[in-house]
């Protein structure tokens, strides 16, 4: 009889209790040594300064802001309601860059994520959740959009393995994480599959997500009290007990990439729910012993 497998449990301590109605989109900035993330409908900006664990708003968005990504040369590439935005480096209010009519003011931009060639992705979803209304576009430096999928409903985590020949996506109701063939060089993606698929009786669907160093995906499960890492075979490798229900996505941070970092949402929750869960929507650390990627700034 083979014995019972014991994973990895990690619990994560509470860093900045943001009380964010949705937090998401974290990304480490090495120009500054910070974490950049949004909430998205509480529609603003934070940075999480981790040597005295200051977290700050420093942007409020005209519209609500999916995604987020620090540019080459400073500022920020937003993914606003209606479409793509840039703050320039010294500029306090960010300016529209390229609109995408993808059927705002009933459809928003929701995550978004940088690729190695500097191209930032971001995708879709119809604030009513139906099915197939959202799409995944594509902004390259040089402002042309392309849409790289449709027929999507809530497009959400994104994840390049280092080759950067393979990009995992997850199209939440699903319930899996989709791989894709990528060509580096003109950013386009074939040959979908899927290379994890959540079992009916697991609790949560999955949200926002991001590699470690070995190619292990570490996936938000959205209602489900945890985030799970994920080997590219399917194999559950890890798992995050969340204080909070809704974790909603999650990236690495810190000097040496050693701190993974996870946003959580309070949005909806009943009051009983809010007292069972008093940090929803807080920002949450844990060092599960690998380490990230660096992240690439948007090259536009
Ligand atoms: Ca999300």
């Amino acid at each position: 009889m083979r014995p019972p497998v014991t994973l990895p449990e990690l619990v994560p301590d509470l860093v900045a209790a943001a009380r964010a109605e949705l937090g998401e989109g974290p990304v480490w900035d090495p120009a500054t040594g910070q974490l950049v993330w949004v909430d998205i409908l509480g529609r603003r900006v934070h940075r999480f300064r981790p040597e005295d664990g200051l977290d700050v708003v420093i942007l409020d968005t005209p519209s609500d802001v999916g995604a987020v990504a620090p540019r080459r040369d400073g500022g920020l590439v937003l993914a606003l309601a209606d479409g793509f935005w840039l703050l320039d480096p010294d500029a306090t209010t960010p300016r529209p860059h390229r609109p995408v009519g993808a059927g705002w003011p009933d459809v928003r931009f929701n995550d978004g994520k940088v690729d190695g060639g500097g191209r930032f992705w971001a995708g879709t979803m119809a604030y009513d959740q139906r099915p197939g209304a959202g799409s995944l576009y594509r902004l390259d430096p040089d402002g042309q959009v392309e849409r790289m999928l449709d027929g999507v409903t809530i497009s959400n985590g994104l994840a390049w393995t280092d080759d950067r020949r393979t990009l995992y996506y997850i199209d939440t109701p699903t319930r899996r994480v989709d791989a894709f063939d990528c060509d580096a060089a003109s950013g386009a993606i074939t040959g979908r599959r899927t290379v994890v698929q959540l079992s009916d009786d697991q609790a949560g669907s999955p949200d926002g997500m991001t590699i470690d160093a070995e190619g292990g995906l570490w996936v938000a499960l959205w209602g489900g009290w945890a985030v799970h890492r994920y080997l590219p075979d399917g194999t559950l490798a890890a798992i995050i007990r969340m204080p909070v229900a809704r974790p909603t996505s999650c990236a690495f941070g810190g000097a040496d990439l050693g701190d993974l970092y996870i946003t959580s949402a309070r949005a909806d929750l009943t009051a009983d729910a809010l007292v069972a869960q008093p940090a929803a929507g807080g920002l949450f650390r844990v060092r599960p012993g690998l380490a990230g990627r660096p992240s690439v700034p948007f090259a536009g």
